[in-house]
């Protein structure tokens, strides 16, 4: 793949955004900045509610922001109103027109910015082969599938060539095979075309599967920004490393911290070599992040000893959940070979030993 274009797409600066005002003010976004690059495949990740529609709908000029600023190539798009602003939105909802037809949908927008009628059309034509729905071009909205209507909804905001589009959990409507489908159809989409795409999602599978980086959000603040590799390997704090994919947690005191290592003891005395999130200056009692596929079950020895707990079988691999001795629950995920068998049952005493590199200390 060739590389991307390093330039700046978004600049969202100190950004702040309260509704209600007094003491009754409530913070959605609380002095958020981050920078999206041109041609880049962005998501925000984060919870319910930690502010991921407030933020796209500040960038699509929907609403202000009450501090702060948001560049668009360098510049300061705050005077533009939504329809001046090279930037489109696709909905959860899809908000298509249902007595239109597929091909009227997608050309509404260039018909509203005065088009000529040749070039709508030749456009409408194009975005239809893109979003693979030449057959479907005259039928009303109302009569196509869930995921016919998602692409309608992708090439109508794709038709004006936005210089970027915002996705607002677009599929989260889809069941899971055809949602499965659009992943691979939206990142065929935003390669082909090269726009911007800042796509916000609560799945952390999705965000992990699809995103170039990713700005994980908690309660209106950024946590960490990064690859994805960046934000599952190298998780800048407990939350993060919760949130995305599944964690083991162990509690722990460190010893001597050397270039970014330590030797942590846990409660139930055994010592494990981890390493330090980066940046992290330790204060106090710890919290040791270990990754179920950073842990295998052995019969004999181990860096953790106690009791299997439970088994549950996954097709390609199989979770072990261990009852330890200091009575901590950890799972250790195992892959599977043409056997579907574990080698352990539920009661059996067992070891858990851990990669090299498998234990980090994190913040809390
Ligand atoms: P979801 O995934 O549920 O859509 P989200 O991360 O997109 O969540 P936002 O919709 O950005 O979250 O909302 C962030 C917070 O701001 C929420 O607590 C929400 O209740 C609050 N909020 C959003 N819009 C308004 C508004 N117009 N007035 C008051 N509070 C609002």
């Amino acid at each position: 793949m060739p590389e991307k274009p390093d330039r700046n797409a978004i600049e969202v600066r100190g950004v702040s955004k309260r509704f209600g005002i007094g003491e009754n003010a409530f913070k959605a976004l609380d002095n958020v900045s981050v920078t999206i690059r041109e041609n880049e495949f962005f998501t925000l990740l984060g919870p319910s509610g930690c502010g991921k529609t407030t933020l796209l709908r500040l960038i699509a000029g929907f609403d202000f922001p009450t501090e702060g600023q948001i560049m668009l190539h360098g510049q300061d798009i705050a005077p533009l109103p939504p329809f001046k602003r090279p930037v489109n939105t696709v909905f959860q909802s899809y908000a298509l027109f249902p007595h239109m037809t597929v091909g009227q949908n997608i050309g509404f927008g260039l018909e509203m910015l005065g088009k000529p009628k040749a070039e709508v059309k030749a456009r409408v034509d194009q975005m239809l082969r893109l979003v693979r729905m030449e057959a479907l071009k005259d039928r009303r909205t109302s009569q196509i599938s869930g995921g016919q209507q998602q692409r309608v909804a992708l090439a109508r905001a794709l038709a004006p060539s936005p210089k970027v589009l915002l996705l607002d959990e677009p599929l989260s409507a889809l069941d899971y095979k055809l949602r499965k489908e659009m992943q691979s159809e939206l990142k065929r989409l935003q390669t082909e075309t090269g726009i911007t795409f800042i796509f916000v999602t609560h799945d952390q599978e999705e965000a992990l599967t699809m995103s170039d980086r990713i700005a994980v959000m908690s309660a209106g603040k950024i946590l960490q920004v990064g690859a994805p590799w960046e934000i599952y390997d190298r998780p800048a704090d407990r939350f993060v490393a919760d949130f995305i994919g599944e964690t083991n947690f162990l509690p722990g005191t460190l010893g001597a911290i050397e270039n970014g290592r330590t030797t942590v003891t846990l409660s139930s005395g055994a010592m494990l070599p981890a390493t330090l999130a980066e940046g992290y200056v330790p204060n106090g009692p710890a919290t040791i992040v270990v990754r179920p596929e950073h842990a295998r079950a052995i019969r004999e020895g181990g860096d953790l000893r106690g009791q299997v707990e439970n088994i549950v079988y996954f097709g390609t691999d199989t979770h072990i959940h261990v009852r330890l001795d200091d009575r901590n629950l950890f799972t250790v995920r195992q892959q599977n070979s043409r056997s579907r068998d574990c080698g352990f049952v539920v009661g059996d005493a067992v070891g858990v030993a851990i990669a090299p590199d498998g234990a980090q200390v994190l913040k809390d």
